[in-house]
């Protein structure tokens, strides 16, 4: 009405011409509305790919999956029954949960996934209640070996991110190499206890929070760049490589693809020198999608050493998005929600043989390894 008004003269025109204009002052108003290019911020960005080309839903995945990384997301045996409704319509088969608990903790919550023996595994923490005590090792080999025999089929995940795993008691920093863990992972591979263990973080959480940072929507948030008494990126790569080194019975799965997405070469070199090794791709799909043919020559190359995770969630929205990157042959999507990256990415398109091993063969090798006790 606003705008009739002011257009003197307009009731003259014929039906057509005064919706035209009207249509054209509309839209004029929505410009003003938006923003400028100048002021848009990076973080608001959501581009909406104009291509026209396959999008390709993948609700299910192509072969039973083991999701080798998730964490507590159920806590009561209700909610323990509908992530098994998820796994169902979204084909996986079994999934690791990486408590990190230990005691009492770890008892409870294998009596909230009781119920489902066969659809889950939970893997148990490490006592750190003695850390920096003389009995420290003594007292956390005993709880592994407790906790093995209360159902624990792995360890983790145990995380370094470079300022150590805890805290001795002397407030120095242990780190997955210290001696004072020796008797740990030894006692891990006498069991056939797998450990999940995350060293360092995405290499641009360490680079330069400016207009040059590749990865700059998450570094910033899970930036490290500013904490000058941590273990750097390079440095937990050695720590990370020496605890494989000194413990070749033990079978270490370093999740993220060791954060070594960027350099898929030295982590190919990482797993022909050590065969202990073993990586998942759990919440690194960004990353693989954002270089597909490197990222799918790598996982065809490497695919007996690799495995399946998440560690996104229990809705179904992240399996559907995994499967996606997989498995199709899609170009230029984006998940910003949800990923947080503003890179275009596209699927990997793995055959289908390469696809069944990262899913489900490579993991139930592992698994198979551990006995029940
Ligand atoms: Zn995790």
């Amino acid at each position: 009405m606003a705008v009739k008004k002011s257009m003197p003269g307009c009731a003259g025109y014929s039906r057509a011409t005064r919706a035209a204009v009207l249509a054209t002052l509309a839209l004029a108003a929505g410009a003003a509305a938006q923003k400028s290019p100048e002021t848009l911020l990076l973080k608001d960005y959501r581009p909406v790919p104009i291509h026209k080309i396959p999008v390709t839903e993948v609700p299910k995945a192509k072969y039973p999956a083991v999701d080798m990384h998730t964490h507590v997301y159920a806590k009561t045996p209700e909610e323990v029954a509908e992530w098994v409704k998820t796994m169902d319509a979204a084909g996986t088969e079994k999934t690791i949960v990486l408590t990190g608990a230990t005691g009492e903790r770890f008892d409870a919550l294998q009596r909230i996934y009781a119920k489902f023996p066969d659809r889950f595994d939970l893997w148990c923490g490490i006592d750190r209640s003695r850390a920096g005590q003389p009995d420290f090792a003594e007292t956390a080999v005993r709880e592994l070996e407790r906790c093995f025999r209360a159902g624990a089929r792995g360890v983790g995940e145990i995380s370094d991110k470079g300022s150590g795993i805890f805290r001795g008691a002397d407030g120095a920093r242990i780190h997955p190499d210290d001696p004072r863990l020796d008797p740990i992972w030894r006692k891990c591979g006498e069991l056939n206890l797998p450990v999940n263990i995350h060293v360092a973080d995405p290499i641009w959480a360490y680079g330069p929070m400016d207009e040059t940072n590749d990865g700059l929507m998450n570094a910033f948030k899970w930036r490290l760049d500013d904490k000058p008494d941590i273990v750097k990126f390079e440095g937990m790569m050695e720590i990370l490589e020496r605890t494989v080194k000194r413990h070749p019975g033990t079978i270490f799965i370093a999740c993220h693809l060791a954060n070594l997405d960027f350099d898929l070469t030295r982590l190919g070199r990482l797993l022909d020198t050590y065969p202990n090794l073993y990586v998942d791709v759990s919440a690194r799909f960004g990353e693989l999608a954002s270089t597909p043919r490197a990222s799918a020559k790598f996982l065809i190359q490497y695919a007996g050493r690799v495995m399946y995770g998440t560690d996104q969630g229990r809705m179904e929205r992240v399996y559907r998005r995994s499967f996606r990157i997989l498995e199709t042959l899609d170009e230029h999507f984006y998940y910003i929600d949800g990923f947080n990256y503003h890179w275009n990415l596209s699927g990997l398109g793995l055959p289908d043989p390469v696809l069944k091993q990262i899913y489900r063969d490579t993991a139930l090798r592992l698994i198979a390894r551990t006995p029940r006790p």
